[in-house]
């Protein structure tokens, strides 16, 4: 199997020599004890860089900050006099952007699963407030602030997911699930696949729809309908992939109804 890991290398029977096989591309290198040659394809060919696991770590990190900056940035929020810092009076002045701030505790609250009430806990506070008073006085005080923030830190990324949707020229392909979540909801994942704008396959999660009433292809399918319209993605449906559970048959059949319908809506209008 080919291999990133410069390491490892297969024994060519034809050729009867030691390789290693690029996971990126076709390209192979016969081994003769350096690395040099691999390194630098790597590199060149696909911008990867050996690096320790603690430094891919601080690169990543770094990243996401970067991306809380661009995120912030293009979403700036009014905030009250007193969220915002009054660089005049500090004797540093301070790099803290209020705005990324938001968008990373909102990124720390949803990954690991953190009650909203967590931004209360005296502990976590004085945490803050000893590595950095100014990030402790941005923090809100009440979890129904937090809550806010995480409904519009949700918005924006939907919005964001909207724009990008918009950009795909070719078909956009879903595929769907029912699952039961550990609160005993029945909810419906929607994940949509395409090729992005650089040639790239990506996917992106459109919507976890909590179902009510039964679980027939009829109830689904609403589901279904509502979100490709919400992402405006009718005109470009491709394929829909699921388990082969009897009502995702009738959910088809009454979905390419419903497609049939909005599809002549939107080019009559
Ligand atoms: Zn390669």
């Amino acid at each position: 199997m080919p291999d990133l890991d410069i390491d490892t290398k297969y024994h060519n029977q034809t050729t009867n020599k030691l390789e290693w096989r690029c996971k990126y591309c076709p390209k192979k290198y016969t081994v003769n004890g350096g690395t040099r040659c691999i390194k630098a394809h790597l590199k060149y060919s696909h911008e990867v860089t050996e690096l320790s696991p603690r430094a891919e770590k601080a690169q990543k990190r770094q990243r996401s900050i970067e991306e809380a900056m661009v995120a912030g940035t293009g979403n700036p929020q009014k905030r009250r006099f007193f969220d915002v810092i009054d660089n005049d009076n500090l004797s540093t002045p301070s790099t803290l952007n209020p705005d990324a701030l938001e968008v990373l505790y909102v990124n720390m609250v949803a990954s690991c699963n953190l009650p909203l009430r967590f931004v209360q806990c005296e502990a976590f506070r004085e945490f803050i407030e000893y590595l950095n008073p100014t990030g402790n006085a941005l923090l809100p005080e009440s979890h129904t602030k937090i809550q806010e923030w995480l409904i519009r830190q949700f918005q924006a990324g939907k919005e964001q997911t909207k724009q990008l949707l918009q950009l795909v020229r070719i078909a956009i392909h879903l595929s769907l699930d029912m699952w039961t979540s550990t609160n005993h909801l029945a909810i419906l994942g929607i994940i949509a696949h395409y090729i992005s704008e650089e040639g790239t396959l990506q996917e992106c999660l459109l919507a976890m729809k909590v179902v009510n009433g039964r679980h027939t292809g009829e109830n689904l399918s609403q589901y279904v309908l509502q979100v490709i319209q919400d992402y405006g993605i009718t005109s470009r449906l491709g394929y829909l992939q699921m388990d082969n559970a009897s009502n995702n048959d009738s959910l088809i059949r009454v979905l390419s109804v419903g497609m049939s319908f909005l599809l002549l809506f939107l080019y009559s209008s």
